[in-house]
Order: C-alpha cells, then sequence, then structure tokens
C-alpha cells in the first residue's frame, strides 16, 4: 500500500483533509492554508501581535508561499502540456510571453 501523504504543520493525512497542497518541500492541508492566511492577515505592525508571535508565524507562511508556488506551476505545466501558448499564459498573469516563458518553463 502507498504510503500517504501528510500536512507538515498538523501532521493529517491526505484522507482525513479537504486539500493537500504540495509544496517542493512539505505538503500543507488546506485548513493550515487558511490559518496561514489568517496569520498573513494581520498586520505585523499591529501592537496587539508580538515579535515572537510573528517570528513563530515565518516558517507557516513560508510554506503557504511554497505550496501556492508549486500549484502555480503545475497549472502552468498543465496548459504547456495542452499546448497552450506561452502569450496566452502571459496574458492570464498580467506579464509578457517572454516573463511567462523565463518564470516557468
Ligand atoms: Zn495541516
Amino acid at each position: 500500500m502507498a504510503k500517504l501523504l501528510t500536512c507538515a504543520f498538523c501532521g493529517k493525512n491526505e484522507k482525513q483533509v479537504a486539500r493537500l497542497l504540495g509544496g517542493a518541500q512539505a505538503n500543507i492541508c488546506d485548513d493550515c492554508v487558511r490559518s496561514c492566511v489568517h496569520i498573513l492577515e494581520q498586520s505585523p505592525t499591529k501592537p496587539s501581535l508580538g515579535e515572537d508571535a510573528v517570528l513563530e508565524s515565518l516558517a507557516a507562511c513560508d510554506a503557504a508561499v511554497d505550496a501556492a508556488r508549486n500549484v502555480l506551476q503545475q497549472r502552468v505545466e498543465i496548459l504547456r502540456d495542452r499546448k497552450i501558448s506561452w502569450d496566452r499564459i502571459g496574458k492570464a498573469l498580467g506579464v509578457s510571453r517572454q516573463s511567462a516563458w523565463e518564470r516557468f518553463s
């Protein structure tokens, strides 16, 4: 039986969560992404959020960025597999064909 993928943050496996996003180094589940978004929405300049809380949030934020970047890369690869042009991908991202190619190819 194949080993189940797990969220690097809460430890739940892919059958226990609604979505599990794959990052370059780790996976993260939808609940943990929501927690990260919640953390990110709190401005670190707010006096109520101490430096320890901000520091503790960094690893989760970094992993969320990694996971989102990985999803974006996978979607571009799906489009390229379907022979969608770099021009169309660039337009969808609001960048030039050249920029899209340099970033994702
Ligand atoms: Zn999780």
